[in-house]
Formats: C-alpha cells, structure tokens, sequence
C-alpha cells in the first residue's frame, strides 16, 4: 500500500509498505481521511531520537473498518470509526483515571507518533481507540479527533471561567483554533476574541462566531484592551494556539487578574513566572496557566456529538495522498485555511 513517512528524522517521503495486518485486539482501518495537524511539522523538526523513524505519520485520522483482529468484539468489517489517536500505558494514575493524556509512562504515545498512523491507505489500530462516528463525512470526522479535540479540552479545563458576558480570547485561527471559536459558540456564552497574523484566519473566525478579531502584532494588546478594559481587569480566558514569543506576550498582557491561560500551541516560546510584590508582575496575580494536551477518550465522543449535531464543521481543504508533502509545504508557509485534510 502506499504510505508517507518520515523516513529519517526530517524526511518525508511517499513510499509502498506492506499492508498491516490486525493484530490480536486490533482493527485494520481503511482510511478515509487524515488531517495533517502543524505537530507533525514539529515532529519532522523535531531533533533525531525524538520520535522513532521510520514511521508513518498522521494523527488525526478516520476510516472504515476492513477487518478485526483476534479477541476483537463490537466491530465489523464496513463499520465507520474515527480513531482516538493516544495510546496510553492503561496502568499509570494518570490512564487509570481516564486521562491517556496524561500518561505517565508514555508520552507522547500515539498512532502517528509513536507508532504508524494514518497517512496510508490502511492503519491498524488498537479496537478501544475506535468511536463510532455513524454516517458523517470522513472529511469532518478526522479534524475532530485533534483539532476539535484538543480545543474542546482546554474548554473544558477553563469552562468554570466561561461564565456567560465574559471574554474569551483565541490566538491563532487555524486547525485548532477555527474549531475553538466554534466550541465556545457551541458550548458557551462568552465573548470571542480571535487574534492572527492573517486577514484570511480573521475572516474564518468571524464566519464561525468570533464577536470581535485583532490582527497579531505589537499592537494586538491594546487593542484587546480596547475591548476587555483595563488591568486588573481583562479576558477571563485566554487560549493560545500558536505559542510564540510573541503570542505568548499578547496572552499574559490582556489576561485579567485571577484568569486562566491555556497554552495550546508547541511554539517554543517562554512564557515569563516572575512574581513580585514591587513592580508590574509578568503575570497577572491568581493567574492560572495550563497546558493542555490532546484529550480524552470521554471528550472525543462530546466532539463527535457536537459534530454530528452539526454544532461545528471543519473547514477543510482536501488532497489526495500524493500531494500530503506539498499540503504540509502550504501548512508550514501558512497557506491553509482551516484543516488539510488527506483522502487517500
Ligand atoms: P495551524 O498552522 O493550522 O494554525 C496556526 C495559526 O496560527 C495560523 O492561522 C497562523 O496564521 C497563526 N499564527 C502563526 N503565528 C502567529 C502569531 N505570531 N500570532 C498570531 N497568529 C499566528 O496549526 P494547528 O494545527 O492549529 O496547531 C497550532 C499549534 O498547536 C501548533 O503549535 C501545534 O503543534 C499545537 N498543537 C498542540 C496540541 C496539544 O495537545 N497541546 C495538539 C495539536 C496541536
Ligand atoms: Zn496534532
Ligand atoms: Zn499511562
């Protein structure tokens, strides 16, 4: 079958590979759509030994099941599924909980990251990482299991904060962040802001709910500000998609006293802890700062429902497989609007 993979740290390639098997508790998927998220450009820039090459990435993946594997019981052959994309240890506190995503022995464990996922005509994945999805599009229920995902769990850590009037502010109107502004329309009654470099990211957000955008840059603080008040007052909730330096700075100056900042985005940037009674603090006083990873098993079905209600669509730009390495060239030049999404 043909699959894209990073062959060497850093290297993507198309290449034909055998087609996997299911092994015993496993379900081979025909795939039917892959979401190509900005991680896996991390994962490529990634330094080696990282993540183990070679292998075939997507993390965000849905298909058709095509055959089960021994012991397997609950699905068959011509069953729709999206694919929960963490493999946690199932022992730790963190999996005995519930929360692969917060694994304490493997992580980042996952399928397109630390084993083979879904850029390929076929995946084998462990059957508890499969939900039903019933009849919807392939091409909206792969965005969910990431890109609606992870955002829909950094609402849920922050939902005590979303109180009804309050300001929410979104940082990054991308493959997360165009699903972001819909959970918070879906699920709250708050105030968006959506903050990006891009024109085109700012009309997507406004499409989906946003009541207010700001375009990035050394102004965006006072111009949040304009619309939050002043300090101590702010955005009760601040949720950053990209993770820069300089998004970063934009997050901790217009959040208010007492807020919650959701650090989302792998950027690389530094956020500042410096607390002092004398002098303007680097973080508002009773700020909580969280970093979110992905979510839970629970959370994807909430998705998958909010999905199915018609609650949030992903805008989606489709390619056939062969064109994934110039989707992920679009994806790094900031070209893609809302989610590329692969059908192989
Ligand atoms: P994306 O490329 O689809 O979207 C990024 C958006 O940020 C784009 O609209 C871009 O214009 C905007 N942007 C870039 N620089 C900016 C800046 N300085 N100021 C404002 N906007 C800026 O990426 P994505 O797939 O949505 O992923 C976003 C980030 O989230 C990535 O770093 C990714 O690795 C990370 N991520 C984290 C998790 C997690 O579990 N924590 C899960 C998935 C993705
Ligand atoms: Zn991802
Ligand atoms: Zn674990």
């Amino acid at each position: 079958m043909r699959a894209v993979r990073m062959t060497n740290p850093g290297v993507l390639e198309q290449v034909e590979v055998p087609t996997p098997t299911a092994g015993a508790g496993e379900v081979l998927l025909a795939v039917g759509a892959v979401g190509l998220c900005h991680s896996d450009l991390h994962i490529l820039d990634a330094p080696p030994g990282l993540f183990p090459t070679p292998i075939t990435l997507g993390h965000e993946t849905a298909g058709t099941v095509e055959a089960v594997g021994a012991g397997v019981t609950g699905w068959t052959p011509g069953d729709r599924a999206a694919v929960y994309g963490i493999v946690g240890c199932g022992t730790c506190r963190g999996c005995l909980r519930g929360a692969e995503n917060q694994c304490r022995r493997i992580l980042p464990g996952g399928i397109g990251l630390s084993r083979d996922g879904g850029l390929a005509e076929y995946v084998t994945v462990p059957a508890r990482n499969l939900l039903h999805v019933g009849d919807m599009d392939l091409t909206q229920a792969a965005p969910l299991t990431d890109a609606g995902l992870t955002p829909y769990h950094a609402v849920e850590l922050a939902r005590p904060a979303l109180r009804p009037g309050t300001f929410c502010v979104v940082i990054g109107i991308g493959g997360l962040g165009h699903m972001a502004v819909q959970i918070l329309t879906a699920t709250t009654a708050v105030r968006i802001i959506a903050v990006d470099t891009s024109v085109a990211a700012l009309d997507l957000a406004t499409r989906m709910g946003a009541h207010h955008v700001v375009q990035a840059g050394p102004e965006a603080t006072q111009r949040i500000r304009e619309i939050v008040g002043e300090a101590p007052d702010g955005a009760d909730v601040v949720i950053d998609c990209v993770g820069v330096d300089a998004t970063l700075t934009t997050a901790r100056t217009v959040v208010a006293t007492g807020g919650k900042l959701l650090l989302v985005g792998l950027g690389g940037g530094t956020l500042p802890v410096h607390p002092v009674a004398d002098a303007p603090p680097t973080l508002p006083l009773e700020t909580t700062v969280e970093i979110p990873f992905w979510g839970t098993r629970a959370e994807l079905q909430e998705v998958i429902a909010l999905g199915r209600a018609g609650l949030i669509t992903a805008d989606v730009q489709t390619f056939p497989l062969e064109r994934a390495p110039e989707a992920y060239d679009l994806l790094r030049r900031g070209e893609v609007h809302g989610r590329a999404v692969v059908v192989p």
